[in-house]
């Protein structure tokens, strides 16, 4: 990114920082591996940030790392071992230093009517979408908390509003979350921790891809509820994010943001 100068600044031989910058910031992206994390993790060096990228598959993390260069590094993790998410950030504060931005990324689906879902699926979608996503939430807020300062965000999803049949799991997880996102950031801002969410519509990933797949109409509807008329790209979701996470959202706290071609304008 080019450095911000205003033509008034400019007029004026000033130069303003960069409000879109993340230079010298600490981030951490869940599910960063793939997908919307990985192009999450790409904005976010691209824009100054050194980025942790976590996932269970250690070759894809090492993979994407190697890709996108010396600011992005890898730890493997599982978000639903609870128990190892507060060493997980020790970890990387102790070597790169306080972590400024947490990114819940990861994420799971599965496509089934819903009298057809079994407790054993239900509850594995909510505890990698929910409740995984407020236990290291709660370990890395009360660090940022401490040192009041911190921004949090959370990729829910356009399925949190509208009625998509056959995710039931998926659709409560990420209502959940879009209301625990304003419960968190009332209760975090006055130690200027900053809550907000994404949330995303059709968006071309391996995720979206399968559900595709498993269904040959669904594309043509989901063109159908979306205005611009084309999926949207992982970097969509990336570049939304750089902005939430950077000075230029100072202020913005509680919200949730569409990116999603004009999904929630209604279906
Ligand atoms: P992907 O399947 O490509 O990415 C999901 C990532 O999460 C993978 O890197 C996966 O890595 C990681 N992950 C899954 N479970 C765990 C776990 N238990 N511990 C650690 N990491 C885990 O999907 P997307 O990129 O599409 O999805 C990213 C987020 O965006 C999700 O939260 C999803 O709900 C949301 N979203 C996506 C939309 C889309 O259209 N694609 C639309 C709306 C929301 P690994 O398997 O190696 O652990």
């Amino acid at each position: 990114l080019e450095p911000f100068v205003s033509p008034h600044a400019q007029a004026n031989g000033q130069h303003q920082p960069n409000p879109f910058s993340l230079e010298g910031k600490i981030a951490l992206v869940t599910g960063g591996g793939t997908g919307i994390g990985l192009e999450i993790a790409r904005c976010m060096a691209t824009a100054g940030a050194t980025v942790i990228i976590t996932g269970r598959r250690e070759s894809v993390l090492q993979e994407a790392a190697t890709e996108l260069g010396e600011s992005v590094h890898y730890l493997t993790n599982d978000v639903c071992e609870l128990d190892t998410l507060e060493d997980l950030v020790a970890q990387i504060e102790a070597t790169h230093g306080p972590l400024d931005i947490l990114v819940n990324n990861a994420g799971i689906n599965m496509k089934k009517p819903a009298l057809e879902v079994t407790d054993e699926e239900f509850s594995r979608i909510i505890h990698t979408n929910l409740n995984a996503v407020f236990a290291l939430t709660r370990t890395c807020a009360s660090r940022m908390m401490e040192r009041k300062s911190g921004v949090i965000l959370m990729i829910s999803s356009m399925a949190a509003y509208y009625g998509i049949d056959r995710v039931v799991a998926y659709a409560a997880s990420k209502s959940a979350v879009e209301g625990m996102v304003k419960v968190l950031a009332s209760e975090f801002s006055k130690n200027n921790v900053r809550v907000n969410a994404i949330a995303p519509g059709f968006i071309e990933t391996d995720m979206s891809r399968t559900a595709m797949n498993s269904d040959p109409d669904r594309r043509d509807r989901a063109m159908r509820r979306t205005p611009m008329g084309k999926f949207g790209q992982p970097s969509d979701i990336g570049h939304a994010a750089v902005f939430l996470a950077s000075e230029a959202a100072r202020y913005i706290t509680g919200a949730s943001l569409p990116v999603d071609g004009g999904n929630s304008i209604g279906f």
